[in-house]
C-alpha cells in the first residue's frame, strides 16, 4: 500500500489506486471509531435439522452499518480490523453479546463464534472466552467456536494446544469453510475438532456438477467415519437440500433455504413458535 503513495506518474490507474488507498484509510479509521463506540451489531443465522425440524445452533455474524455507506460487509470490515490489531475487541464483543443473546433462547440451542486467525496467536483468547460464560452464566456445552482451515495451519502446535484448552471448557470447535483451504481430513484426525463446515462452494452447482457433488459426499462420509459432525453451508434451494438429504450429507443445514441471518429476537421466537417437530414434514412453504 506505502507503494502506491509514493507514485512518480499519474495514470489514470494510479490515481484510482490512490483514491481506493485514501479510501481504505477512512474507512478503517471509521472502524476504529465504530469499534470503541461499540456500535457493531450481531444477526444471528439458524441450523436445522436436515428436515428443518429445529434450530440447534445459530451463528453470530458481525454486523457493521457505516453511518455514510451503509451496512460494509463483514469479509471487508474483519479483515480491516485484522489490519488495525482490533479483531480481537470484535471477538471479545461477539463472544460476549453472543452468550447473553444465547440465555435467551430455549436451553437446547447453541450459539456459534468465528475467531480470526489472530485470536488463535494468544491464549488470551481462552481467558476471553472464559470470562464471557462466567459473566453471561453460560453452560460451555451451548458455545461454539468456528475456526477455518487456514488458521489451523498457522502455527499449528500453538493454535492445537489453544484449541485443547478452549474444548477442556467444554466448548466445541467447528472448522469452518472446509475444503477452501489446504488440509486434509488426515490432518484433522489429530486435531481437537468436532464439527466440520462443509464451504458453501461445494454445494452451488451440485446437481448440474455431479464431480462436486461427489467431493461433498465423500467429504461427508469420511468426516462422519472419523466421529465429526457435518454442517453443509450455504444450501440456497429446496433441490440442492434434497439431494443432500437422500444422500446423507449432513448432520446440520445452514443457508437460504432454510432462514438467512436474522436478529437475536426473531431467533427466540423461531425458536418458539414456527418450527415444525423433528421428524414433522417439511412443507413446500417451510422450505421456499
Ligand atoms: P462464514 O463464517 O462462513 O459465515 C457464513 C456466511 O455465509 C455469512 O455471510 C452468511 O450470511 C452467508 N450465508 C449463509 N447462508 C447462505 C446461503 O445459503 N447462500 C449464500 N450465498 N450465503 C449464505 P456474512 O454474514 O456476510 O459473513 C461473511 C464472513 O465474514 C463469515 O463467513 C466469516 O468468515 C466473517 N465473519 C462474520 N462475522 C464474523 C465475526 O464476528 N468474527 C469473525 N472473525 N469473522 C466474522
Ligand atoms: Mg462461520
Ligand atoms: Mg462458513
Ligand atoms: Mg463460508
Amino acid at each position: 500500500e506505502t507503494k502506491l503513495r509514493n507514485r512518480g506518474g499519474c495514470t489514470a490507474f494510479e490515481a484510482e489506486m490512490d483514491a481506493r488507498y485514501v479510501d481504505r484509510q477512512k474507512l478503517k479509521a471509521d472502524l476504529r471509531e465504530a469499534i470503541n463506540a461499540r456500535s457493531l451489531t450481531l444477526s444471528y443465522q439458524p441450523m436445522f435439522a436436515p428436515n428443518g425440524g429445529r434450530v440447534e445452533c445459530c451463528e453470530a455474524l458481525a454486523r457493521w452499518t457505516h453511518p455514510e455507506r451503509g451496512p460494509v460487509p463483514p469479509n471487508v470490515f474483519i479483515q480491516l480490523a485484522e489490519e488495525l490489531g482490533l479483531v480481537t475487541e470484535i471477538t471479545r464483543f461477539v463472544l460476549d453479546q453472543a452468550c447473553r443473546d444465547c440465555m435467551n433462547w430455549p436451553g437446547d440451542v447453541s450459539v456459534s463464534v468465528n475467531l480470526s486467525v489472530l485470536d488463535l496467536r494468544s491464549s488470551e483468547i481462552v481467558v476471553m472466552v472464559t470470562d464471557a460464560l462466567r459473566v453471561t452464566g453460560l453452560d460451555a456445552a451451548r458455545l461454539h467456536l468456528e475456526v477455518t482451515e487456514s488458521c489451523l495451519m498457522d502455527e499449528p502446535l500453538k493454535v492445537q494446544a489453544i484449541l485443547r484448552e478452549l474444548r477442556g471448557l467444554g466448548i466445541t470447535i467447528a472448522i469452518d469453510d472446509f475444503g477452501t483451504g489446504y488440509s486434509s481430513l488426515s490432518y484433522l484426525d489429530a486435531l481437537p475438532v468436532d464439527i466440520i463446515k462443509i464451504d458453501r462452494s461445494f454445494v452451488r452447482n451440485i446437481r448440474e456438477d455431479s464431480r462436486r457433488f461427489k467431493l461433498l459426499r465423500g467429504t461427508a462420509n469420511l468426516a462422519r467415519a472419523l466421529g465429526l459432525r457435518i454442517v453443509v453451508e450455504g444450501v440456497e434451494t429446496a433441490d440442492q437440500l434434497q439431494l443432500i438429504n437422500e444422500h446423507n450429507c449432513a448432520d446440520l443445514i445452514q443457508g437460504f433455504v432454510f432462514a438467512a441471518p436474522m436478529p437475536a429476537s426473531a431467533i427466540a421466537t423461531l425458536c418458539k413458535n414456527g418450527v415444525p417437530k423433528r421428524g414433522a414434514k417439511t412443507t413446500s412453504k417451510r422450505i421456499a
